[in-house]
């Protein structure tokens, strides 16, 4: 795991040897399983440390220290596959309650096994689509701090996200690529799902090829009972 405590140490984070130990285990569970499921498409040793969990641990440069602290903290990562990046931040932050939603099933298969095997407590698969559980009384304007990568362009994302952040929360949102125009194609969809796009950061790690932004929205109104709409019109349909 050179490369990943390596880019840890990078971004402030120094990890124990327990956890250390279940980055092992991960990726070798990972790859366990994904000989039967299609979990990734990236398996090597090397760049699973760095395009999975590392880039999964860059999150917490979105993080404001003392908020992790409070037993109110929550997290709920939207379209998470084979965890990314809500178990390497589980991982590095034991205690915060963490919903993994998913609507594949074999994903959700391998989440729950994960969870099982890494002893994670206080950690959540929901099997369903953003468009559903985010009208659920249990999830929606729950949570503290919204995660999603790669699941969706902006327009679209903030509709399957923000339904789940409460007031005073954020959605983070990993990117990379031409941001500019996907942050300003999302302006209306943002605004009327109750956000305030707050800060983009850039994460400039040698150990990634490329540079990497986070969208840090913050949820400022309630979003209206409309949204999110009907399975599959988020992104058909971006607002
Ligand atoms: N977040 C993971 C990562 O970065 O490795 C997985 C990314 S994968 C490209 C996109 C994931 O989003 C898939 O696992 C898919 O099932 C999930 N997904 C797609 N549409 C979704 C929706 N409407 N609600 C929740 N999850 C969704």
């Amino acid at each position: 795991m050179k490369k990943l405590i390596e880019g840890a140490g990078k971004l402030g984070i120094e990890l124990n040897a327990g956890q250390i130990k279940r980055f092992e285990l991960y990726y070798q569970e990972l790859i366990e399983w994904n000989r039967r499921i299609n979990l990734t498409a990236i398996t090597d040793y090397s760049a699973v440390q760095a395009k999975h969990f590392l880039d999964s641990l860059t999150v917490t440069q979105a993080l404001r220290g003392e908020e992790v602290e409070s037993p109110d903290f929550s997290i709920v990562d939207i379209g998470t596959g084979a965890g990314f990046p809500g178990v390497p931040l589980k991982i590095l932050l034991p205690q915060p309650r963490l919903v993994l939603i998913e609507p594949t099933t074999k994903k959700a298969a391998f989440l729950q096994h994960i969870i099982g095997k890494l002893e994670l407590e206080n950690t959540e698969v929901v099997n369903s689509r953003a468009e559903e559980a985010g009208h659920l009384p249990l999830y929606r304007e729950q949570f503290a701090l919204v995660l999603s990568r790669a699941v969706a362009l902006l327009p679209a994302l903030v509709e399957l996200t923000l339904p789940f952040c409460r007031i005073g929360g954020r959605f983070v949102a990993q990117k990379k690529g031409e941001i500019d125009q996907e942050i300003s194609r999302a302006e209306r969809a943002v605004a009327a799902l109750g956000g305030q796009l707050s800060q983009v950061k850039r994460i400039e790690l040698g150990q990634f090829s490329d540079v990497r932004y986070l969208l840090i929205i913050d949820k400022i109104y309630p979003t209206p009972s409309k949204y999110p709409r009907r399975p599959g019109i988020p992104k058909r349909r971006p607002i």
